[in-house]
């Protein structure tokens, strides 16, 4: 799946695994539990990745994932 910022004057993007995300979770639910490492705005746009190619991960950025949100 794809996480980007929300902030368009960052779009920070990453490419994640969304195997780790049980199938009940919504990607409505899932973007807020993003906080932006570039920027550190919280929560993201979350996609699945139908559509590879289009925009790919940007090397040496990520996400790291909120524990208590
Ligand atoms: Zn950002």
């Amino acid at each position: 799946m794809l996480v980007y910022c929300t902030d368009y004057h960052c779009s920070n993007s990453v490419t994640l695994m969304a195997d780790q995300w049980s199938d009940d979770l919504r990607l409505s639910d899932i973007g807020p539990r993003f906080v932006c490492t570039a920027c550190g705005k919280r929560g993201a746009d979350v996609r699945l990745n139908f559509n590879w190619g289009i925009r790919g991960p940007i090397g040496g950025m990520g996400y790291r994932v909120l524990s208590d949100a």
